[in-house]
Parts: structure tokens; C-alpha cells; sequence
């Protein structure tokens, strides 16, 4: 198994070609089965004598791999999709073919060079100071609570005494991996703050939902956590007004940037990012708009020395690895073990320049604005709301919830799209989210006006 025979490189051969076929097609949506539909078709996979490569390649190629969705078709615009440049998703066959360490400088010192580069550009874009930094993680999930995990710790080490409850302050729209981490990770409180019109977190609603609370609970507050991008309406909180109010308080600010932080590359958006280099910690997830295959968030802290007081881990045999000075991700999140999961992002950084991800970013958020003047444009269509980045949420006039959910059916069997009904304000709706710069305007028109059939 582990040496380079014949047959071995044979089946590398053919995997290999996998890769590059995949990388040069537009791949179809594909779609989901049943677990009894593949349990027909793949059978049981798993045998004491190994099925054999052919087969294993046979099963994969045919029955499993288009049981999943391709994220980077350009009409698939459901959640947050993915779209990896080709020298992204080529590297990261490299990473995977590189037996790497990347949890410390001892065993991953060139990967976590590179991916400190790729870092700094986002520290940069984020208006962060010099000595900002952290490390690739899993995703956005781990992301917030790592940094959540360190806003509290730096809280308690600046206080000496726990509160009654610890609490952080969000709104309706900050994303369920946030409530998750505080409520059932960190068994900590949450103060929700009524969003504006358009739902954003404002400094101004911010001090006065705090205002309004008992002393025991507003005392408990130890950070405060703004959302550079909605998932589901791509809106930006008021980041500037949200961060006057946390340092009035001595909060930690944590922007969660997992989808929009992209934004702060492209002109027209930036702006809307203001007070972000006020942040004590940021996330941006590379895997959403930035080009990047899954799995990958970039975690950066104002003052990583406060990181590292939370999530260093001390054992007797990680002595050789936790030496002054060197940089370790695994000081700065919730794991120890990990794939240098910035990498394919920096290597396709380095090969066509940040120039190129500003112009890719502002393609997609051209072609977004494009499909809400096409919603407007038509009449059994209303756009919900002007788009701020990449999300377009608008309703197909006369529909309910069966409706949205027969429609998102019938496109997706007839391969022509993936749009999911999501809600607004209560009411069903759907939403295009757009992080494809390969996603045309021509794709959107399709789609809108395939609501215009009648629902067979
Ligand atoms: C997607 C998303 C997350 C969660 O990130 P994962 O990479 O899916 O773990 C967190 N916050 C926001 C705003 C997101 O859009």
C-alpha cells in the first residue's frame, strides 16, 4: 500500500486525470440521492479484501461523486457557494499529496510562511495593525469561537473575577455558528440587539438595548459581535458605531467578515467596512469569496500575545514545539493538528495578484447589481432589498412556501439551477448569493424568469 508500484502509479495516474478533467469542465449541478438509492447502486464499498482501484474509481466516478452538488456551477446560488480558481484547487491536490504538519513552526515553518503572507493581505485590507495576526482554521464556525474563546478569556484575565453570566451581544441575523459557539459551547449569554430597517447591528441600538438592561447582565457583557456580510442578506452592520460603543465598555469587537470580509478588496464596497480595523479579532472565510476550495477560514487578532494565552496547549511532549518566538497556528484556535488549509489561497494570491481578486470580487458584485435591476425589471418579481454585496433576495409575486420549494425542485432535476426559498421579514422568499465571477447576468435572467412558468 504504501509503496509506489505499477498498479500504484496506475491508480495515480487515473486519479490524477480525475483532477484535471474536473478542473477543465464546466461541471454539472448535479443532485442529491437517497441513501437507499446509493446503497443500490454503490453497495457496501468497505470489504476485508478491498474492492480494488477500478472499481473503487468506477463507484466514486459514477454513483458517489454526482450524488454531490457541484458548489462551483455558476448557477448554483443557494447558501454561500464556492468558485476556487483553478491554481487554488490545483495546489491543494499538492497540499494533499504533501504529508504536512502545519499546527507548528517546527513542522510546517514554509506552509506557515506562505499562509502568514496570505494573512497579511487580509490584515491589510482589514486595516489591522502591524502586529496582527493568526492562522487558516477549519472554517467560520471554528473561527468565531476561537475568537469568542479568546475575547472571554482576555476578559477574565483583565477583570480577576467571573461575572454571574458571561453574555456577548449579537442580532437576529449574526450567523447560528455564533449563538451556537456562545450558547452551546461556551454556555454564555446572548443579548440580542433589534437589527435597523435593513437589519443591521447600529451603534446606536447597541447602546441602547444595553442601556435598558439589569446591572448582573450588562455587567456580564464582555464583547460584541458584528457581522461584515449577513449570510442570508449580504448586509454589513455598522461596524464603526457597534466598535465606538465596545471600546466605550472595553468590549472586545469581533467582525465576522466569514462571507462579506471579501469585500473590503473591491472599491465600490469598502466603505461599508469602515471601523473594521477597530476589530480585536476578524474572520474571512477564503473557501466563500475568495476563491478558495473548502475548507478554509482566515483568523486574524489585533494582539495574537492574547490569543495565544487562551489556546496554547501545554503537554510535556509539545515542549520542542511551544518555543518563544516561533509561530504556531495551533496557539491561536480550538486545534492542535492541522492542514495548512491557507495554502491553496496563497498560492493563487501569489500567482495572479490581489489585483486580480479585487476585479473578480467587483465582477460578482456588478453581476448582482445587474440581477436586481433584472428583478426589477419584470413583473411577477420584487426585489426585497437593495443588494449591499453579493446577495440578491427578492419574491416571486403570488407564491407561498410550496410554491418557492416546487420550483427549487423542478430547476435543480432539470439541471438548470440551485436557488433554495429562504425568508425575510417572515416571509418566504429566495435569494441568489453570488461569489462566481464566472456567474453571468444571462444566468440570473434564466432563473427569474423560469418563475414566471407556470408550476406544473
Ligand atoms: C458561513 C458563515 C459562517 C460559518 O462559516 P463555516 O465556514 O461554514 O463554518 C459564519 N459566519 C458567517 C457570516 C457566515 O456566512
Amino acid at each position: 500500500m504504501h509503496r509506489f508500484t505499477a498498479d500504484e502509479e496506475h491508480l495515480s495516474q487515473v486519479l490524477a486525470q480525475l483532477c484535471l478533467d474536473r478542473l477543465a469542465m464546466q461541471a454539472p449541478l448535479d443532485r442529491p440521492r437517497t441513501p437507499e438509492e446509493l446503497e443500490k447502486r454503490a453497495g457496501q464499498t468497505v470489504t476485508a479484501a478491498g474492492i480494488g482501484h477500478a472499481e473503487a474509481t468506477r463507484v466514486w466516478s459514477e454513483v458517489l461523486g454526482p450524488a454531490c452538488l457541484s458548489v462551483d456551477n455558476p448557477r448554483y446560488l443557494s447558501f454561500i457557494p464556492s468558485a476556487p480558481t483553478k491554481a487554488a484547487a490545483a495546489f491543494d491536490m499538492l497540499v494533499g499529496a504533501t504529508s504536512m504538519y502545519s499546527g507548528s513552526w517546527l513542522e510546517g515553518g514554509g506552509a506557515v510562511y506562505a499562509e502568514n503572507q496570505a494573512l497579511r493581505w487580509l490584515a491589510d485590507l482589514a486595516g489591522l495593525p502591524a502586529q496582527a495576526g493568526g492562522a487558516f482554521v477549519q472554517g467560520g464556525t471554528i473561527g468565531n469561537l476561537s475568537a469568542l474563546v479568546a475575547a472571554r478569556e482576555s476578559a477574565l484575565h483583565r477583570r480577576g473575577t467571573r461575572p454571574a453570566r458571561w453574555a456577548v451581544c449579537i442580532t437576529e441575523q449574526t450567523h447560528s455558528s455564533v449563538e451556537h459557539a456562545l450558547r452551546i459551547v461556551m454556555d454564555v449569554d446572548v443579548v440580542v440587539v433589534p437589527g435597523d430597517a435593513r437589519g443591521r447591528m447600529t451603534g446606536t441600538a447597541l447602546r441602547d438595548t444595553v442601556a435598558g438592561l439589569d446591572e448582573t447582565t450588562r455587567d456580564g457583557i464582555f464583547a460584541v459581535v458584528a457581522t461584515a456580510g449577513t449570510t442570508n442578506l449580504g448586509i454589513v452592520d455598522d461596524i464603526a458605531g457597534v466598535g465606538d460603543v465596545a471600546r466605550e465598555h472595553g468590549w472586545w469587537l469581533h467582525v465576522d467578515g466569514a462571507y462579506g470580509g471579501a469585500g473590503l478588496a473591491a472599491p465600490s464596497v469598502r466603505p461599508l467596512f469602515a471601523g473594521t480595523e477597530h476589530a480585536d479579532s476578524f474572520i474571512v472565510d477564503p473557501h466563500k469569496w475568495l476563491f478558495a476550495p473548502f475548507d478554509s477560514c482566515a483568523l486574524i487578532y489585533r494582539d495574537p500575545v492574547q490569543a495565544r494565552a487562551a489556546h496554547t496547549q501545554h503537554a510535556s511532549y509539545l515542549d520542542p514545539v511551544n518555543v518563544e518566538g516561533e509561530w504556531n497556528p495551533s496557539d491561536f484556535a480550538i486545534q492542535l493538528t492541522r492542514r495548512a488549509r491557507g495554502l491553496p489561497f496563497w498560492f493563487s494570491l501569489a500567482v495572479h495578484g490581489t489585483a486580480a481578486y479585487a476585479d473578480a470580487i467587483e465582477r460578482t458584485i456588478a453581476v448582482a447589481r445587474a440581477g436586481a435591476e433584472v428583478i426589477r425589471s419584470r413583473e411577477h418579481v420584487r426585489l426585497l432589498l437593495e443588494p449591499e454585496l453579493s446577495v440578491v433576495v427578492f419574491e416571486r409575486v403570488g407564491w407561498e412556501a410550496g410554491d418557492y420549494a416546487r420550483w427549487s425542485s423542478r430547476i435543480l432535476d432539470e439541471q438548470v439551477g440551485f436557488v433554495t426559498p429562504t425568508k425575510h421579514q417572515g416571509r418566504v422568499c429566495t435569494r441568489f448569493a453570488i461569489v462566481n465571477p464566472e456567474t453571468t447576468v444571462a444566468d440570473l435572467e434564466l432563473l427569474v424568469d423560469s418563475m414566471a412558468d407556470p408550476l406544473g
